[in-house]
């Protein structure tokens, strides 16, 4: 393998590269990304970037701070919009403009995008990029009267929280009878909605948006079900994303919700995924997952970048099987969820009602996962935990 290629120049691809060179890759290696910024880090755009000054030079992810210390060939700002593989390996990543740029091996790391609400009108935004977030964070600099933030999962309640913090009002609308339903189970869902409401958030739950009142392009409230208008020029969609794959169309991968791969994470001879965009045989679970997570990015792409290079040279490679591990700030609680929700449910330390808690999920007696509340310790033990499929009973013991 002489010519490598990432695309998607952030948190996964950005690992990628450098798990390539690290592990001796001395081949020509090109980073291709839309966004015309180098990589920078997105968990601050719905925290601190919103709440405090807003520095974006902070927001660089330490592995770019010198972008030719990895010598790699940047092109950014340009969209790779198709591709063409060779038989049996390697091919052309196509650009935005008709360029081509030759592979032997690929890493395919395009993350995801915010699905939209329709119609499209000012002042509703989404987030997922910087741009995204400077234009947020104007929003908010107006002062608006409202903020209706649409979808109560993490990004929505990330927003809402420094929405909170810049002293807006807020209502958040979930259609859902409970917040985050996807990711944990509902009462500790019901915890996150009592937390904001503590923080004078209008929570509506079971809510269902049926429209929006305009002036002209310009939203001035959303409509609800039950005939209620609630007055707003700032709605927040955090609706969920759309991994991007459509520039893999037509070129033989299996596209499903992400590019699916087998458990390296190899979608096809000398092509690997990472990140928010790829769907791998995680050998924990019994399904393919997709994990719209730092870490998992993180850990992902230098896996990806190792995973190449072994192909490259005809080398086996352990199955890629971390535990998943996500966090999320709200107001002054850090949330932290080792693994995943399970069928049964027993609390190690605290409760619900404090806010602040152990709280351990299992299956037959075995530990799939856990939620930490303000208990930063206990997550990283529960992390191992998971790791080793501790019994129930250990685990009480350790995170009690
Ligand atoms: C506001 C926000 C807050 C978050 N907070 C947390 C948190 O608290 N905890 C946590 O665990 N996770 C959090 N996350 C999730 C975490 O940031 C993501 O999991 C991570 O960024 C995924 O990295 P990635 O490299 O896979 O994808 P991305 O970061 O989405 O990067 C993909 C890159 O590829 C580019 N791209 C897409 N298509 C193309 C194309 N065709 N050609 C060229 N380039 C392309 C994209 O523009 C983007 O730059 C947050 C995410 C957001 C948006």
């Amino acid at each position: 393998m002489n010519r490598a290629v990432v695309v998607g120049a952030s948190l996964a691809g950005l690992h990628a590269a450098q798990a390539l060179r690290r592990q001796g890759f001395d081949g020509e290696l090109t980073l291709i990304g839309d966004e015309p910024h180098y990589p920078y880090d997105r968990p601050p755009l719905s925290k601190e970037f919103l709440t405090g000054p807003g520095d974006v030079d902070k927001l660089r992810l330490r592995a770019a701070a010198d972008p030719d210390a990895l010598g790699v060939r940047w092109l950014l700002g340009r969209r790779a919009v198709g591709l063409n593989r060779h038989e049996p390996s390697g091919g052309q990543v196509l650009l935005d403009g008709g360029e081509a740029v030759d592979f032997d091996g690929l890493v395919v790391a395009t993350g995801a995008r915010p699905r939209r609400l329709a119609p499209e009108l000012d002042g509703i935004h989404t987030l997922r990029s910087l741009d995204d977030a400077v234009g947020l964070r104007e929003a908010f600099d107006a002062g608006p009267a409202r903020v209706v933030v649409i979808g109560f999962g993490f990004i929505g309640a990330e927003v809402a929280a420094s929405a909170r913090a810049r002293g807006l009002e807020v209502t958040v609308l979930e259609a859902a009878e409970a917040p985050l339903a996807r990711v944990l189970d509902a009462e500790a869902g019901m915890a996150v909605a009592d937390l904001h409401r503590g923080h004078g958030v209008d929570v509506r739950l079971g809510a269902t948006l049926t429209g929006f009142t305009v002036d002209g392009r310009a939203v001035t409230g959303v409509e609800l079900g039950d005939g209620t208008v609630i007055e707003a020029s700032v709605v927040v969609a955090g609706i969920g994303v759309t991994p991007n794959t459509g520039w893999l169309e037509g070129a033989g991968l299996t596209l499903d919700d992400g590019l699916v791969a087998d458990e390296t994470c190899l979608a096809a001879p000398g092509i690997v995924v990472a990140g928010d965009v790829g769907r791998w045989p995680n050998p924990r679970f019994d399904r393919l997952i997709r994990v719209e997570q730092w870490d998992n990015a993180v850990e992902m792409g230098g896996y990806a970048g190792r995973r190449l290079l072994a192909w490259g040279r005809g080398e086996a490679v352990e199955p890629f099987a971390p535990v998943p591990w996500f966090w999320s700030d709200q107001y002054d609680r850090k949330i932290q969820l080792a693994g995943v929700p399970g069928p049964g449910v027993a609390m190690a330390q605290g409760t619900l009602a404090e806010q602040r808690f152990v709280r351990v999920y299992h299956r037959d007696g075995v530990v799939v996962g856990a939620l930490c509340w303000n208990r930063p310790r206990q997550a990283i033990q529960a992390r191992e935990l998971v790791g080793r499929e501790a019994p129930l009973d250990e685990a009480l013991q350790v995170l009690g």
